[in-house]
């Protein structure tokens, strides 16, 4: 078991100022992926990332071109013997807006208390710096790492990392690791340190239902054709059953179950359903029997329509059978889902149990697969060790119901396990006015990532 390094220590309270400096010049940087005004500000947060990563000791750090936003990439490769982690984070951000919202400019990063205010300060800006930040503490401290680690610091995470998979897929040999620990996820309620193990996957589909070319009169046609309205709503209603569970034969399938330990640790967070119920003012909480509100809404697969349109929607009447009907639905996935083939099984029962005199289609929108870490990996009990010795308490697990396509990335292009070791505090608004990272949070995280690296040293490569 590593021993708490006391030349560390004493290194990174005499750099305080200087990393929280480092941190805001981060910080001012605009780079909003989704916005094309801001491709040089995402270069410069690309190139700015590079150059920290070779101050701190680490090689090969270059700004690598992916057709989009460029990723910024460095290694260390010196611990022959000793596993190799990649990780990855992102350096670019979600748009401001609503500006008048925020209580200082989202690109002028300010302390206030013990909180950095300002955009990417938690997601994910201030995780990928103190990666850096320990990387370059232990080589500044010993000369060397414990483990080789190789960086990938993304630009396009915020709008879709379109790039990436055919990036990771071009350059799987340089990648070449034991492990991913991706570091953009957040503490449990009330700040408790937490392992992401899981995250849901997604597939998206248009059921589109056509009559007639045009709408028809009701008065004269109504009672001798089929209203693709009343088809669709048919449709939508055989979907789910009363009891929440999915009717598409075939779609609880590929879902690994939970063990009864996985059950015991979900139970066991502090998690308040009436509190829960409260916030979101609703009269009762619904889904599928049999499972916990913690269950439903992380390791369950759903379905959801997102949308409903057809016919006439105008203030008044219109006696009309609408031509056409639409529906857009969507599924979290679970592991070992996959999005093609639930999308299969989706059209395949829709176009079974679709009522005659009507034409239906469904249409593939796209998706995401899952990703599940096992609790007992080893890479994730050595996380958990380092979060307990660092921020002096034992991390909850927690299964995330949202979805990060690049866990999924790494594990089926790149064949790595993936740890979602993250740090921001769960209440940081990422996404949202006044994003605020805790510096507690941040220093500490440094500690706990340089003694993952520590704890993973006595691991085979
Ligand atoms: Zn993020």
């Amino acid at each position: 078991m590593p021993q708490p390094d006391a030349g560390l220590e004493t290194h990174l309270v005499a750099t305080r100022d200087a990393r929280l400096d480092s941190y805001k010049a981060l910080l001012r940087i605009p780079s909003v992926s989704a916005l094309p005004r801001h491709a040089a500000d995402c270069r410069r947060a690309a190139d700015w990332l590079v150059a920290l990563a070779t101050e701190a000791g680490l090689e090969h750090a270059e700004v690598v071109e992916t057709g989009g936003h460029p990723i910024a990439y460095a290694d260390w490769l010196h611990a022959p013997g000793a596993p190799t982690v990649l990780v990855y984070g992102h350096y670019d951000v979600q748009p401001v807006d609503p500006l008048d919202l925020w209580t200082s400019p989202p690109f002028e990063p300010v302390v206030v208390g013990e909180r950095m205010l300002a955009r990417g300060s938690a997601d994910d800006k201030g995780q990928v710096h103190a990666h850096l930040m320990a990387a370059g503490a232990l080589l500044a401290t010993r000369g060397r790492l414990p483990i080789n680690l190789k960086y990938i610091f993304e630009g396009e995470e915020e709008s879709g990392s379109v790039n990436l998979d055919s990036w990771l897929t071009a350059e799987r040999d340089r990648l070449a690791a034991d492990v991913a620990v991706i570091s953009d996820t957040g503490f449990f309620a009330g700040n408790l340190p937490a392992i992401t193990l899981s995250l849901r996957g997604i597939m998206f589909a248009e059921i589109d239902v056509v009559g007639t070319a045009v709408d028809l009169h009701s008065g004269m046609y109504g009672g001798t054709v089929q209203n693709p309205a009343h088809a669709l709503a048919q449709v939508i209603a055989a979907l789910k059953g009363p009891d929440g569970r999915i009717r598409i034969p075939g779609f609880y399938d590929d879902v690994v179950p939970l063990s009864d330990a996985d059950r015991a640790a979900l139970a066991a967070l502090p998690f308040d359903e009436a509190e829960y119920q409260a916030m979101l003012g609703l009269p009762a909480l619904v889904g599928e029997v049999g499972f916990s509100t913690l269950e439903r809404r992380g390791v369950r697969p759903t379905l959801d329509v997102n949308g409903l349109w057809g016919g006439f929607t105008d203030e008044g009447s219109k006696t009309i059978i609408p031509a056409h009907a639409h529906a857009k639905v969507s599924c979290r996935l679970v592991a070992d889902q996959h999005p093609d083939r639930v999308f299969d099984a989706l059209k395949a029962y829709v176009e079974e149990i679709t009522p005659p005199g009507v034409t239906i289609t469904v249409r593939n929108l796209g998706g995401g697969l899952p990703s599940l870490t096992p609790s007992d990996h080893p890479v994730a009990l050595a996380a958990a060790r380092a979060l307990e010795a660092t921020f002096g308490r034992a991390p909850v697990y927690i299964r995330e119901g949202g979805s990060i396509p690049v866990s999924a990335s790494l594990d089926s292009i790149l064949g790595l396990p993936v740890v979602l070791l993250g740090f921001a505090p769960p209440d940081s608004n990422a996404h949202a006015p006044n994003e605020w990272m805790d510096l507690g949070n941040y220093e500490t995280s440094i500690r706990t990532i340089a003694r993952l690296w520590d704890e993973l040293a006595d691991l085979p490569g």
